[in-house]
C-alpha cells in the first residue's frame, strides 16, 4: 500500500473501531488504489479518499415487538447511508443474528463500488437487524417488519434511499414493511423499495438477477480465454435465492452444478442438482438442505468440511462473508478450479483472493459478479417511475448487457493500470474513479 492510502486505513481501524469486515472491504479497496492515484494524483486531494470511507449518515435504532408468546422482545435495527454521490441510497437490509454495525458498513461500503460499476444512477447503503427470521411464524416476522419499518421510513424514500433484500429479506419481507410505509405515508411510494412482488410494483427477473449475473460475469471472464461454461463441473454453495439461480443460470449454460449449502452441511449430486426440488425444499417449504438429500437417490449430505472440498472447473461462493478461506482456495486449485465468481459479498478471505491470484485463474470479485441483483433493482426502480412493466425478455436482456458492461469496465482498468486479467484491480478501479470524478465535481460535501 502507497503511504497515503496507509494512512487512511490506519484511520478507518482507529476511527471503527472493532469492526474487522469493515477494516477488511475498505483494506481490498484501498489496495487497489495505489496505480489509480499514481497515475491521477487529484485523487487524493480535496480530502476525497477520507470522505469516501466515512458514511453520510449512520443510523442505528431499537426495534421491540411481541412474540407469539406475548413476550416482548427488542432488536437493534441497522441503516448506513454511505454514499449518495450518484444517486439515492441504494443497498439491501439483511435480517441475521450475525448482523452488526461493522457487518452493515462492510455492506454499505462495498455497495458504493458495485452501484457506481452498474452505471444506473445509484448510491450506496446498506441496512438490516439481528433479527434471526428462523423459525419465527410469519405473524411474528411480519410485527417485526411492521416496527422495523416504523422506524425506518423517516429516513427513506424513493429519491433518498431505496433498500431492498439481503440474507433473511425477501419477498415475504418486503411485502410487510411496504405495506407499513405505504400505511405511514398515506402515499403509494412503489420506488422507495425493491424486489417487490409482481403484482405490486416488482420486476420480472428481480428474483433471479443476482445469480444469474453471477454466472454470466463467469461466463464473460471464461470468453477472453475462448472458453464457455459448456460441459463444466460446478461447486456451488448457499441455498438462498443467489445459489438456486446462479445454479439455474449455470444449467442453462450448460454446466453441471453438483453442490448447494446451508447452516446443517452441504449437498453432493454428482448427478447434477435437481433444481426443481431444490426449489421445493427452499422456496415454497423453507426447510433445510437435508430435506433434499431425503427426497433424491444418489445426493449425499456432508456435515463435515465445505462445498469447497469437492473438486469442480468453476466455484460461485454464494452463501456469505468470508466462507472461502486460504485453505479452501488452495484445496480448490488442487483439485482443479479455473474460475471463480462471487455471487456473494466478500465471500472470500484475502488469503483466498491472493492465492486465486498468484495462480493466475479468473477471480471475479463480488462488487462487479453479484452487481446484477442491485442493477435490477434499478431497472424496477426504473419502471415504477415510469409506470411500467417489462417482460422477462426485456429485463433479462437489459441485465446481459449491464453485467457484460461491467466486465468490459473491468477488463479496461485492469489493462489502464497495468494489470490485464486483475478483476480485483479493475472492478475496484472502475467502481471507484466513477464515484470519485462525481464527488470531485460536487465540492466538498
Ligand atoms: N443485497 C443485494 C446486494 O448485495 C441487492 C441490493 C439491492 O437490490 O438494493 O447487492
Amino acid at each position: 500500500m502507497q503511504d497515503v492510502v496507509e494512512k487512511i486505513y490506519e484511520q478507518v481501524v482507529a476511527r471503527n473501531n472493532a469492526e474487522p469486515e469493515f477494516h477488511q472491504a475498505v483494506r481490498e479497496v484501498l489496495e487497489s488504489l495505489g496505480p489509480v492515484i499514481a497515475k491521477h494524483p487529484h485523487y487524493a486531494e480535496a480530502g476525497l479518499l477520507e470522505r469516501l470511507v466515512e458514511p453520510e449518515r449512520q443510523i442505528i435504532f431499537r426495534v421491540p415487538w411481541v412474540d407469539d408468546s406475548g413476550a416482548v422482545q427488542v432488536n437493534r435495527g441497522f441503516r448506513v447511508e454511505f454514499n449518495s454521490a450518484l444517486g439515492p441510497y441504494k443497498g439491501g437490509l439483511r435480517f441475521h443474528p450475525s448482523v452488526n454495525v461493522g457487518i452493515i458498513k462492510f455492506l454499505g461500503f462495498e455497495q458504493i463500488f458495485k452501484n457506481a460499476l452498474t452505471a444506473q444512477g445509484i448510491g450506496g447503503g446498506k441496512g438490516g437487524s439481528d433479527f434471526d427470521p428462523h423459525g419465527r411464524s410469519d405473524g411474528e416476522v411480519m410485527r417485526f417488519c411492521q416496527s422495523f419499518m416504523t422506524e425506518l421510513a423517516r429516513h427513506i424514500g424513493p429519491s433518498t434511499d431505496v433498500p431492498a433484500g439481503d440474507i433473511g429479506v425477501g419477498g415475504r419481507e418486503i411485502g410487510y414493511m411496504f405495506g407499513q410505509y405505504k400505511r405511514l405515508r398515506n402515499s403509494y411510494d412503489a420506488g422507495v423499495l425493491t424486489g417487490k412482488g409482481l403484482a405490486w410494483g416488482g420486476s420480472l427477473v428481480r428474483t433471479e438477477a443476482t445469480g444469474y449475473g453471477a454466472v454470466l460475469f463467469a461466463q464473460s471472464m471464461l470468453a477472453t480465454k475462448g472458453e464457455t461454461l459448456e460441459g463444466k463441473k460446478v461447486v456451488v454453495s448457499g441455498a438462498g435465492n443467489v445459489a438456486i439461480y446462479a445454479i439455474e443460470k449455470a444449467q442453462q449454460l450448460g454446466a453441471t452444478p453438483i453442490t448447494f449449502s446451508d447452516s446443517s452441511g452441504y449437498v453432493v449430486d454428482e448427478a447434477g442438482v435437481d433444481l426443481e426440488l431444490l426449489k421445493q425444499v427452499k422456496e415454497v417449504e423453507r426447510g433445510r438442505v437435508a430435506d433434499y438429500v431425503e427426497r433424491r437417490p444418489g445426493a449425499r449430505l456432508v456435515t463435515q468440511g465445505s462445498v469447497w472440498d469437492v473438486p469442480a472447473d468453476v466455484a460461485l461462493p454464494c452463501a456469505t462473508q468470508n466462507e472461502l478461506d486460504g485453505q479452501a482456495a488452495a484445496t480448490l486449485l488442487r483439485g482443479g478450479c479455473g474460475v471463480v465468481s462471487e455471487g456473494a459479498n466478500m465471500p472470500s478471505t484475502p488469503e483466498a483472493v491472493e492465492a486465486f491470484s498468484s495462480a493466475g485463474i479468473l477471480f471475479g470479485p463480488g462488487k462487479a459478479a453479484n452487481a446484477g441483483g442491485v442493477a435490477t433493482s434499478a431497472l424496477e426502480m426504473e419502471q415504477n417511475s415510469g409506470r411500467t412493466r417489462w417482460d422477462f425478455a426485456t429485463a433479462e436482456a437489459k441485465l446481459t448487457g449491464i453485467m457484460a458492461d461491467i466486465h468490459d469496465s473491468c477488463v479496461a482498468a485492469a489493462e489502464e493500470y497495468g494489470r490485464p486479467g486483475d478483476y480485483v484491480l479493475g472492478a475496484n478501479a472502475a467502481g471507484f474513479t466513477r464515484v470519485a470524478d462525481v464527488m470531485l465535481a460536487h465540492g466538498i460535501v
